[in-house]
């Protein structure tokens, strides 16, 4: 997205160089004073470019030296001046040969050099005080428009984003509307830190990474409970939605992806092993394997719709500077599932997938937005199978009732789909889920064809789904969702019991007893340390429940309950407790409700 935004206001292309939106507008006029204050305190800089970008702005600047942390505070004190001071933005126009002059001689070679690669006879510059920018505009009336704002971060960039050109200092900025505006973004983006996975993954000792695989988990004892609680999850409801699961090789030989079409076009991003001399890749995605299942038997249109469903390991190689944590990964895991259906059983099929999907977010709390994609221009398939296709999503998402964003041409050459981001609880989206209707694709190369009620011989339409997306991502962002705080279901420890004191201990065995019995996720921590210590500890591991126990509570074969939040229950029936926090997680309650009742 970067490098879009750094090229539209490169390129000087469009309209504008930022949104004509209030908020793009002063984001962007942010950037200028920015720009200007950066000049006062540092001369020799020179300014290179400065977009709105989602949520705030950046400037680059040509410099020796790096900006130091404290310089961020200096600038931000001149631009509250130079806000203050209001000065007018004015625009003025002359030929670009004249621009071109002017910003040689106050000594700006880079915006000089983007006005030698436009195409334009007149462009515009806006002043404000003593500060003079090559830009198109809109810009505010004054820099005292400027409500709210405040530096961020700096870091270098590459001029026009080449590592071949001199490395330039960005500074981030956000900026908005009104102060509590910029309070919550502060708010946010302080919580997303606190959030990061990778930082609860280690915290938490769920997963953890190690430069002998980069890309690739390593997960612990507690991560994997989540894995195999959302496995578990998962395999229950598709069982309940007549999927029937599969399991295909890693490791296949490149004929397949040369059938596939895989081979021209993805090559580059699959591991490759030569084994008797012959290429062999880790798969990168388990359709076409799945075809196989398809066609080892004769298919007739009573056997369809045909749902495979796959927990498909795949391997990409994505290159190693953009791995991220579990959301970016070489090794993934996805919940696939391929459909194979009759073109008249779409709509039905869709639908039903539309309510698996909004079944499964609503467990984690996460809210789905739909966008749907329609035929692109360079595409396969008859106009009569897109339109089929395309009426089935369209009708799909209006019996499930649900809004939708329509992309149009934005579908796959072999057919349309429905992307599907969710909102975490900061209101950050993330793209996790698809739908593709495939008319051609795995139908045609892999000549895949069922028997009608005609008699004759008719292909399949395949559904190609995944809902988590993949384990790993799916994982990393529901721990920065609950903040590592993990509904009971999920938690890797449901409860810890916690005697008063060593004389409790033999209670406190017996109640740990207890809760193992039933099957829960319990421990015992009866270490030498005292309550208080115990119990801090117990939340900083965000372990739902603590049941303490003392003289009391034995007597009265009584636990006293406490949630992970601090609140205090108070005393309550051992026997209770164990039912309710069953029931609460055979539900997969999203909140804590033991001891609410
Ligand atoms: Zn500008
Ligand atoms: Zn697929």
């Amino acid at each position: 997205m970067a490098d879009a935004e750094q090229d539209r206001h490169l390129r000087l292309t469009g309209e504008f160089d930022c949104e004509p939106t209030p908020l793009d507008t002063m984001r962007h006029s942010t950037s200028h004073v920015m720009a200007q204050a950066v000049k006062r305190l540092f001369p020799a800089v020179k300014v290179a470019i400065g977009p709105a970008i989602e949520d705030g702005f950046y400037y680059d600047f040509a410099k020796a030296e790096p900006f130091a942390p404290e310089d961020l505070a200096r600038i931000e004190a001149v631009m509250r001046e130079i806000v203050s001071a209001d000065l007018p933005f004015e625009r003025t126009e002359m030929p670009r040969a004249d621009a071109i002059r002017f910003f040689r001689e106050r000594g700006e070679p880079y915006k000089a050099e983007i006005l030698e690669g436009i195409d334009a006879e007149r462009v515009s510059l806006y002043r404000q005080g003593d500060f003079v920018d090559l830009c198109r505009g809109p810009h505010l009336g004054s820099t005292g428009q400027i409500k709210a704002f405040k530096l961020l971060s700096t870091s270098g960039a590459y001029w026009r984003g080449d590592e071949k050109n001199p490395m330039l200092w960005r500074i981030y900025g956000t900026a908005w509307l009104s102060q509590e505006d910029l309070d919550r973004h502060l708010w946010r983006l302080e919580e997303a830190k606190k959030r990061d996975h990778r930082k609860l993954g280690r915290e938490l000792d769920l997963f953890d990474f190690y430069d002998v695989s980069p890309g690739a988990a390593f997960w612990l004892p507690h991560g994997m409970i989540l894995v195999r609680e959302l496995e578990k999850f998962a395999r229950e409801e598709l069982d309940a939605h007549d999927y029937q699961e599969i399991s295909t090789p890693l490791l296949v030989n490149k004929r397949l992806w040369e059938q596939s079409g895989h081979w021209e076009y993805y090559s580059d991003n699959m591991f490759k092993v030569e084994v008797e001399e012959e290429i062999f890749s880790l798969k990168p995605m388990n359709c076409p394997e799945s075809t196989y299942v398809y066609r080892r038997a004769l298919r007739s249109y009573r056997d369809l719709p045909l749902r495979l469903s796959e927990m498909g390991r795949c391997h990409r190689n994505e290159r190693s500077g953009t791995l991220t944590g579990l959301v970016r990964v070489r090794q993934f895991t996805q919940d696939d599932a391929h459909i194979y259906c009759r073109p008249d059983q779409l709509l039905e099929e869709i639908t039903a997938l539309l309510g698996l999907v909004r079944g499964w977010y609503a467990t984690f709390d996460l809210k789905p937005s739909f966008k749907l994609s329609t035929r692109p221009e360079k595409s396969l398939g008859t106009q009569e199978q897109w339109d089929q296709a395309e009426a089935a999503l369209y009708e799909a998402l209006a019996a499930n009732a649900l809004d939708y964003k329509l992309n149009p041409g934005d579908g796959a050459f072999y057919g349309p789909k429905i992307d599907i981001d969710v909102e975490d609880v900061l209101g950050r989206p993330w793209q996790i889920a698809t739908i593709q209707v495939d008319l051609t694709m795995l139908p045609e190369r892999f000549q895949l064809e069922y028997i009608d009620s005609d008699g004759q011989p008719k292909r399949p339409v395949a559904i190609h789904r995944v809902i988590f997306g993949s384990y790993e991502r799916f994982i990393g962002i529901l721990t920065e969702h609950f903040a590592g705080a993990f509904p009971t279901w999920l938690a890797p420890v449901q409860a810890r019991v916690l005697p008063i004191s060593e004389k409790h201990s033999v209670y406190a065995r017996t109640v740990h007893e207890r809760l193992r019995a039933a099957r829960l996720r319990a421990e015992l921590d009866d270490r030498n340390e005292k309550l208080g210590y115990r119990i801090r500890d117990a939340q900083l591991r965000k372990v739902p429940y603590m049941l303490v126990v003392g003289e009391r509570e034995a007597q009265g074969g009584t636990v006293s309950l406490r949630h992970r939040t601090g609140e205090d229950l108070g005393a309550q029936p051992l026997e209770r407790v164990v039912a309710d926090l069953s029931r609460e997680i055979a539900a997969r309650s999203v909140t804590l409700t033991v001891g609410r009742s």
